[in-house]
Protein backbone atom coordinates (compact mmCIF):
# COMPACT_ATOMS: atom_id res chain seq x y z
CA UNK A 1 0.00 0.00 0.00
CA UNK A 2 2.75 2.53 1.10
CA UNK A 3 4.50 1.06 -2.33
CA UNK A 4 1.40 1.82 -4.10
CA UNK A 5 0.51 5.23 -3.00
CA UNK A 6 4.26 6.81 -3.36
CA UNK A 7 7.48 5.57 -1.78
CA UNK A 8 7.43 8.95 -0.12
CA UNK A 9 4.82 7.95 2.45
CA UNK A 10 6.66 5.59 3.53
CA UNK A 11 8.78 7.94 5.43
CA UNK A 12 5.32 8.87 7.18
CA UNK A 13 5.89 5.34 9.07
CA UNK A 14 8.64 4.30 11.00
CA UNK A 15 9.02 0.90 12.62
CA UNK A 16 7.91 1.93 16.10
CA UNK A 17 4.27 3.26 14.59
CA UNK A 18 3.84 0.62 12.28
CA UNK A 19 4.14 -1.41 15.39
CA UNK A 20 1.69 0.14 17.42
CA UNK A 21 -0.82 0.24 14.32
CA UNK A 22 -0.54 -3.58 14.46
CA UNK A 23 -0.54 -3.98 18.11
CA UNK A 24 -3.83 -1.73 18.12
CA UNK A 25 -5.62 -3.60 14.96
CA UNK A 26 -4.93 -6.84 16.76
CA UNK A 27 -6.35 -5.93 20.09
CA UNK A 28 -9.58 -4.08 18.19
CA UNK A 29 -9.82 -7.51 16.61
CA UNK A 30 -9.21 -9.68 19.94
CA UNK A 31 -11.73 -7.10 21.49
CA UNK A 32 -13.97 -7.88 18.82
CA UNK A 33 -13.69 -11.99 19.25
CA UNK A 34 -13.92 -11.25 23.19
CA UNK A 35 -17.62 -9.14 22.98
CA UNK A 36 -19.07 -12.51 20.99
CA UNK A 37 -17.62 -14.48 23.83
CA UNK A 38 -18.19 -12.45 26.85
CA UNK A 39 -15.05 -12.32 27.94
CA UNK A 40 -15.58 -9.02 29.68
CA UNK A 41 -15.97 -9.60 33.73
CA UNK A 42 -16.38 -7.03 36.57
CA UNK A 43 -14.35 -6.80 39.38
CA UNK A 44 -16.22 -5.59 42.57
CA UNK A 45 -14.71 -2.48 45.12
CA UNK A 46 -16.33 -2.07 48.46
CA UNK A 47 -17.81 1.06 48.86
CA UNK A 48 -18.13 1.73 53.18
CA UNK A 49 -20.36 3.77 54.63
CA UNK A 50 -18.84 6.01 57.69
CA UNK A 51 -19.06 3.34 60.50
CA UNK A 52 -17.06 1.07 58.00
CA UNK A 53 -19.98 -1.03 56.83
CA UNK A 54 -19.68 -2.18 53.50
CA UNK A 55 -23.03 -0.45 51.18
CA UNK A 56 -21.95 -1.53 47.89
CA UNK A 57 -19.76 -2.05 45.32
CA UNK A 58 -18.29 -0.40 42.25
CA UNK A 59 -17.72 -2.82 39.21
CA UNK A 60 -14.91 -2.39 37.54
CA UNK A 61 -14.19 -3.58 33.96
CA UNK A 62 -11.76 -6.64 33.52
CA UNK A 63 -11.21 -7.99 30.42
CA UNK A 64 -10.00 -12.10 30.32
CA UNK A 65 -7.98 -11.95 27.48
CA UNK A 66 -7.76 -15.58 25.95
CA UNK A 67 -3.69 -15.70 25.68
CA UNK A 68 -2.95 -12.33 27.84
CA UNK A 69 -5.06 -13.21 30.89
CA UNK A 70 -6.86 -10.48 32.77
CA UNK A 71 -6.59 -7.12 31.50
CA UNK A 72 -6.97 -3.95 33.00
CA UNK A 73 -9.25 -0.93 31.69
CA UNK A 74 -6.31 1.29 31.12
CA UNK A 75 -4.98 -1.43 28.55
CA UNK A 76 -8.20 -1.16 26.16
CA UNK A 77 -10.41 1.61 27.22
CA UNK A 78 -8.67 3.96 25.24
CA UNK A 79 -9.10 1.91 22.28
CA UNK A 80 -12.36 0.44 23.22
CA UNK A 81 -13.25 3.93 23.07
CA UNK A 82 -12.12 5.11 19.73
CA UNK A 83 -13.45 2.28 18.07
CA UNK A 84 -16.83 2.42 19.79
CA UNK A 85 -16.48 -1.26 21.08
CA UNK A 86 -17.14 0.24 24.77
CA UNK A 87 -20.46 0.38 23.53
CA UNK A 88 -21.01 -3.13 23.55
CA UNK A 89 -19.03 -3.51 26.49
CA UNK A 90 -20.79 -1.29 28.22
CA UNK A 91 -23.52 -3.69 27.98
CA UNK A 92 -22.07 -6.23 29.01
CA UNK A 93 -20.44 -4.55 32.16
CA UNK A 94 -23.93 -3.39 33.06
CA UNK A 95 -25.57 -7.55 32.65
CA UNK A 96 -22.82 -8.28 34.71
CA UNK A 97 -23.67 -5.97 37.36
CA UNK A 98 -27.55 -6.69 37.07
CA UNK A 99 -26.48 -10.47 37.64
CA UNK A 100 -24.84 -9.38 40.64
CA UNK A 101 -27.38 -7.86 41.94
CA UNK A 102 -29.95 -10.22 41.60
CA UNK A 103 -27.73 -12.42 43.61
CA UNK A 104 -27.04 -10.08 46.03
CA UNK A 105 -30.80 -9.58 46.67
CA UNK A 106 -31.73 -12.57 46.75
CA UNK A 107 -29.93 -13.25 50.05
CA UNK A 108 -31.15 -11.26 53.20
CA UNK A 109 -27.41 -10.31 54.16
CA UNK A 110 -26.87 -8.75 50.95
CA UNK A 111 -30.39 -7.26 49.55
CA UNK A 112 -29.41 -3.84 50.63
CA UNK A 113 -26.27 -3.14 48.75
CA UNK A 114 -25.93 -1.07 45.82
CA UNK A 115 -23.54 -1.35 42.64
CA UNK A 116 -22.26 1.04 40.58
CA UNK A 117 -21.02 0.93 36.49
CA UNK A 118 -19.18 3.55 34.87
CA UNK A 119 -20.99 5.06 31.35
CA UNK A 120 -18.64 6.03 28.68
CA UNK A 121 -19.83 9.43 26.89
CA UNK A 122 -20.27 7.11 23.84
CA UNK A 123 -22.89 4.49 25.70
CA UNK A 124 -24.98 8.44 26.83
CA UNK A 125 -24.46 9.57 23.15
CA UNK A 126 -26.36 6.75 21.63
CA UNK A 127 -29.86 7.30 20.32
CA UNK A 128 -31.14 4.57 21.84
CA UNK A 129 -29.28 4.77 24.96
CA UNK A 130 -32.20 5.22 27.42
CA UNK A 131 -34.22 2.78 26.08
CA UNK A 132 -31.98 -0.02 26.10
CA UNK A 133 -30.38 0.40 29.65
CA UNK A 134 -33.86 0.12 30.87
CA UNK A 135 -34.53 -2.86 28.59
CA UNK A 136 -31.49 -4.56 29.89
CA UNK A 137 -32.10 -4.16 33.46
CA UNK A 138 -35.48 -5.37 33.05
CA UNK A 139 -34.10 -8.80 31.66
CA UNK A 140 -33.47 -9.17 35.44
CA UNK A 141 -35.11 -9.65 38.69
CA UNK A 142 -33.50 -6.54 40.50
CA UNK A 143 -34.65 -3.48 42.45
CA UNK A 144 -33.60 -0.62 40.25
CA UNK A 145 -32.84 1.59 42.97
CA UNK A 146 -29.82 -0.03 43.72
CA UNK A 147 -28.06 0.44 40.64
CA UNK A 148 -25.56 3.77 40.06
CA UNK A 149 -24.44 4.97 37.34
CA UNK A 150 -21.08 6.59 37.47
CA UNK A 151 -20.39 9.28 35.08
CA UNK A 152 -17.03 11.81 34.39
CA UNK A 153 -17.95 15.54 33.08
CA UNK A 154 -16.45 14.55 29.72
CA UNK A 155 -19.87 12.99 29.45
CA UNK A 156 -21.69 16.36 30.01
CA UNK A 157 -19.43 19.04 28.36
CA UNK A 158 -20.24 17.64 24.91
CA UNK A 159 -24.05 18.44 24.83
CA UNK A 160 -25.01 18.90 28.23
CA UNK A 161 -29.20 19.33 27.33
CA UNK A 162 -28.93 15.64 25.56
CA UNK A 163 -26.90 14.12 29.03
CA UNK A 164 -29.76 16.43 31.13
CA UNK A 165 -32.55 14.74 29.39
CA UNK A 166 -31.18 10.78 29.72
CA UNK A 167 -30.24 10.89 32.72
CA UNK A 168 -33.29 12.75 33.85
CA UNK A 169 -34.88 9.76 32.22
CA UNK A 170 -32.70 7.16 33.86
CA UNK A 171 -33.08 8.87 37.28
CA UNK A 172 -37.13 8.51 36.58
CA UNK A 173 -36.81 4.77 36.54
CA UNK A 174 -34.96 4.73 40.32
CA UNK A 175 -31.17 4.98 38.95
CA UNK A 176 -28.77 6.56 41.00
CA UNK A 177 -26.47 9.23 39.04
CA UNK A 178 -22.98 9.68 40.38
CA UNK A 179 -20.59 12.35 38.98
CA UNK A 180 -16.91 10.64 39.00
CA UNK A 181 -13.36 11.98 39.28
CA UNK A 182 -15.19 14.92 40.16
CA UNK A 183 -13.12 18.12 40.02
CA UNK A 184 -10.93 16.79 37.49
CA UNK A 185 -12.20 18.08 33.98
CA UNK A 186 -14.08 21.45 33.20
CA UNK A 187 -16.19 21.06 36.52
CA UNK A 188 -18.83 23.63 36.33
CA UNK A 189 -21.51 25.02 38.85
CA UNK A 190 -23.81 24.74 35.33
CA UNK A 191 -23.45 21.18 35.63
CA UNK A 192 -24.32 20.99 39.36
CA UNK A 193 -27.27 23.54 38.69
CA UNK A 194 -28.50 21.30 35.97
CA UNK A 195 -28.21 18.16 35.62
CA UNK A 196 -30.02 15.35 38.08
CA UNK A 197 -27.17 14.31 40.23
CA UNK A 198 -27.02 12.77 43.35
CA UNK A 199 -23.81 11.96 44.07
CA UNK A 200 -20.66 13.44 43.68
CA UNK A 201 -17.24 11.25 44.09
CA UNK A 202 -14.32 13.43 44.78
CA UNK A 203 -11.42 12.24 42.79
CA UNK A 204 -8.69 10.33 43.73
CA UNK A 205 -6.20 13.05 43.04
CA UNK A 206 -7.25 15.64 46.06
CA UNK A 207 -7.89 12.83 48.18
CA UNK A 208 -4.26 11.43 47.81
CA UNK A 209 -2.60 14.62 49.62
CA UNK A 210 -5.07 16.06 52.14
CA UNK A 211 -3.05 14.94 55.08
CA UNK A 212 0.27 16.98 53.86
CA UNK A 213 -0.72 19.11 51.22
CA UNK A 214 -3.18 22.49 51.82
CA UNK A 215 -3.97 22.81 48.63
CA UNK A 216 -5.11 19.88 48.37
CA UNK A 217 -7.03 19.91 51.58
CA UNK A 218 -8.72 23.24 50.40
CA UNK A 219 -9.69 21.80 47.05
CA UNK A 220 -11.14 19.02 48.81
CA UNK A 221 -12.69 21.22 51.55
CA UNK A 222 -14.48 22.84 48.98
CA UNK A 223 -16.23 20.35 46.99
CA UNK A 224 -17.52 19.20 50.47
CA UNK A 225 -19.27 22.17 50.91
CA UNK A 226 -19.70 22.75 47.56
CA UNK A 227 -21.83 18.87 47.51
CA UNK A 228 -23.55 20.04 50.76
CA UNK A 229 -25.16 23.21 49.30
CA UNK A 230 -26.06 21.43 46.46
CA UNK A 231 -27.42 18.36 48.67
CA UNK A 232 -25.76 16.09 47.12
CA UNK A 233 -23.76 12.58 48.86
CA UNK A 234 -20.05 12.57 48.53
CA UNK A 235 -17.93 9.71 48.13
CA UNK A 236 -14.33 9.76 48.54
CA UNK A 237 -12.72 7.33 46.19
CA UNK A 238 -8.87 6.54 46.21
CA UNK A 239 -8.82 6.47 49.67
CA UNK A 240 -5.50 4.38 50.62
CA UNK A 241 -4.18 5.27 54.37
CA UNK A 242 -6.40 5.27 57.84
CA UNK A 243 -5.31 9.04 57.84
CA UNK A 244 -7.25 10.19 55.15
CA UNK A 245 -10.27 8.01 56.05
CA UNK A 246 -10.68 10.03 59.92
CA UNK A 247 -10.14 13.08 58.13
CA UNK A 248 -12.54 13.04 55.47
CA UNK A 249 -14.68 11.15 58.17
CA UNK A 250 -14.57 14.43 60.22
CA UNK A 251 -16.06 16.35 57.34
CA UNK A 252 -18.98 14.14 57.30
CA UNK A 253 -18.38 12.44 53.71
CA UNK A 254 -20.98 10.13 53.20
CA UNK A 255 -19.19 6.88 51.62
CA UNK A 256 -15.99 5.71 50.96
CA UNK A 257 -13.58 3.63 48.74
CA UNK A 258 -10.28 2.85 48.37
CA UNK A 259 -7.07 0.47 49.00
CA UNK A 260 -7.17 1.27 52.93
CA UNK A 261 -10.21 -0.92 52.87
CA UNK A 262 -9.46 -2.98 49.78
CA UNK A 263 -8.72 -3.42 46.11
CA UNK A 264 -11.55 -4.12 43.20
CA UNK A 265 -11.90 -8.06 43.96
CA UNK A 266 -14.04 -10.98 42.64
CA UNK A 267 -17.76 -12.16 43.17
CA UNK A 268 -16.18 -14.74 45.91
CA UNK A 269 -13.31 -13.20 47.48
CA UNK A 270 -16.59 -9.85 47.77
CA UNK A 271 -18.85 -12.23 49.95
CA UNK A 272 -16.07 -13.52 52.13
CA UNK A 273 -15.24 -9.71 52.71
CA UNK A 274 -18.74 -9.03 53.06
CA UNK A 275 -19.35 -11.92 55.80
CA UNK A 276 -16.25 -10.10 57.34
CA UNK A 277 -17.02 -6.77 56.97
CA UNK A 278 -20.66 -8.18 58.59
CA UNK A 279 -18.91 -9.90 61.39
CA UNK A 280 -17.01 -6.91 62.51
CA UNK A 281 -20.03 -4.58 62.75
CA UNK A 282 -22.97 -6.51 63.19
CA UNK A 283 -25.47 -3.11 63.49
CA UNK A 284 -27.61 -3.33 60.17
CA UNK A 285 -26.23 -0.27 57.99
CA UNK A 286 -28.31 3.22 58.33
CA UNK A 287 -30.48 3.67 55.25
CA UNK A 288 -28.96 4.03 51.96
CA UNK A 289 -29.49 7.65 49.54
CA UNK A 290 -30.37 9.28 52.90
CA UNK A 291 -31.15 12.85 50.96
CA UNK A 292 -30.47 15.73 52.78
CA UNK A 293 -33.87 17.31 51.85
P1 LIG B 1 -12.76 5.09 38.09
O1 LIG B 1 -14.18 4.90 37.69
O2 LIG B 1 -12.39 6.41 38.68
O3 LIG B 1 -12.43 3.88 39.04
C1 LIG B 1 -11.55 3.93 40.10
C2 LIG B 1 -10.19 3.41 39.72
O4 LIG B 1 -9.30 3.68 40.80
C3 LIG B 1 -10.16 1.88 39.56
O5 LIG B 1 -9.17 1.56 38.60
C4 LIG B 1 -9.69 1.42 40.93
O6 LIG B 1 -9.06 0.17 40.92
C5 LIG B 1 -8.72 2.50 41.28
N1 LIG B 1 -8.56 2.62 42.73
C6 LIG B 1 -9.43 2.25 43.67
N2 LIG B 1 -8.97 2.52 44.91
C7 LIG B 1 -7.77 3.09 44.75
C8 LIG B 1 -6.79 3.61 45.67
O7 LIG B 1 -6.95 3.59 46.89
N3 LIG B 1 -5.68 4.14 45.13
C9 LIG B 1 -5.46 4.18 43.78
N4 LIG B 1 -4.33 4.70 43.36
N5 LIG B 1 -6.36 3.70 42.88
C10 LIG B 1 -7.51 3.18 43.36
P2 LIG B 1 -9.46 0.58 37.40
O8 LIG B 1 -10.31 -0.57 37.82
O9 LIG B 1 -8.15 0.31 36.77
O10 LIG B 1 -10.35 1.48 36.44
C11 LIG B 1 -9.79 2.61 35.86
C12 LIG B 1 -10.81 3.44 35.15
O11 LIG B 1 -11.31 2.75 34.01
C13 LIG B 1 -12.05 3.76 35.98
O12 LIG B 1 -11.78 4.84 36.83
C14 LIG B 1 -13.04 4.10 34.91
O13 LIG B 1 -12.87 5.42 34.46
C15 LIG B 1 -12.64 3.16 33.79
N6 LIG B 1 -13.54 2.01 33.81
C16 LIG B 1 -13.52 0.92 34.60
N7 LIG B 1 -14.55 0.10 34.33
C17 LIG B 1 -15.25 0.69 33.33
C18 LIG B 1 -16.43 0.34 32.58
O14 LIG B 1 -17.08 -0.67 32.82
N8 LIG B 1 -16.83 1.21 31.61
C19 LIG B 1 -16.17 2.36 31.33
N9 LIG B 1 -16.62 3.16 30.37
N10 LIG B 1 -15.05 2.73 32.01
C20 LIG B 1 -14.60 1.91 33.00
MG1 LIG C 1 -15.94 5.12 38.55
MG1 LIG D 1 -13.56 7.66 39.82
MG1 LIG E 1 -10.78 8.06 38.88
Amino acid sequence: RAKAAGGNNVLLFNTDMQDELTKSSELQRDMNQSIADQDFVIHLQPKLNRDKQIIGAEALVRWEHPTKGLVGPYDFIALAEESNLIIAIGYQVLQRACEQLERWQAEPASAHLTIAVNLSAKQIWQSYFVEEFIAVTEQYNINRENLIVEVTESVLIQDLNDATTKLSQLKEFGVTISLDDFGTGYSSMSYLRSLPIDELKIDHSFVKDINHDAQAYLVVKSIIDLARNFNLKIVAEGVEEEAQFSMLNEYNVDTYQGFFFSKPISESAFIEVLKENQRAYPLPPRKQHQQVL
